[in-house]
């Protein structure tokens, strides 16, 4: 069951000491980042610099990985989308808008990388979808989160775009499953609601679930 400290809203990334976190970056993909993007979100690019910087500057001792989630459409299935009706099309597998926006080969090689490719904007709406690690097997989504859970680990930050759409999705997910998430403002921006109003409206729907 979630509760009303499950989900924290931070300036900047907390600093984390003695405990594990995981991290999840969501879509900072051309298309949503940049200005001349297919699907820009409002002052996007100015969160790419601090994200890059905090991303090199994890410290493995501290960081149990780091996943970065990939929009992912084929024109063909976009167009009869849900989706579609709402937004233009956007990262399209293989274009440079489909792109990560930041260098993962900064992060500290001993803090393993995963990414994820997801075809709507939620990540856990999908069935059967898979994290790539750097090297090795791909590891179903489900048995992964289950796995951190299991290893004790608890705290997850989530960043990226867009805070209201794909970032509020990734958060409640992580609450469901039983995470607290924290959801540092400076590393997020959305299209109709920044992070504060984001983390209200989780909250809101917090406390609307019975406790226990
Ligand atoms: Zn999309």
């Amino acid at each position: 069951m979630t509760n009303l400290t499950a989900i924290e809203l931070s300036a900047t990334p907390l600093p984390v000491s003695g405990r594990k976190r995981f991290v999840i970056v969501v879509d900072m993909q051309g298309d949503f980042v940049h200005v001349s993007g297919a699907l820009p979100v409002p002052d996007a690019e100015a969160i790419v610099a601090p994200m890059q910087d905090w991303l090199a500057a994890l410290d493995p001792e501290t960081t149990a990985g780091v996943l970065l989630t990939f929009d992912t459409h084929v024109p063909d299935v976009y167009a009869g989308s849900p989706e579609s009706a709402q937004f233009p099309i956007h990262c399209i597998h293989g274009t440079p808008g489909w792109n990560s926006v930041l260098d993962a080969g900064a992060i500290a090689p001993s803090i393993p990388v995963y990414t994820l490719d997801k075809g709507v904007f939620d990540m856990w709406a999908e069935s059967g979808l898979s994290l790539k690690p750097r090297r090795g097997d791909a590891i179903d989504r489900e048995a992964f989160f289950a796995n951190l859970a299991a290893e004790g680990l608890r705290d997850v930050t989530v960043v990226g775009v867009a805070a209201d759409f794909c970032v509020k999705w990734a958060i409640e997910g992580l609450l469901a499953r039983g995470f607290r998430v924290e959801l540092p403002a400076s590393l997020t921006r959305g299209i109709g609601m920044e992070a504060d109003a984001v983390v209200a409206q989780l909250r809101g729907e917090e406390s609307a679930v019975p406790a226990g």
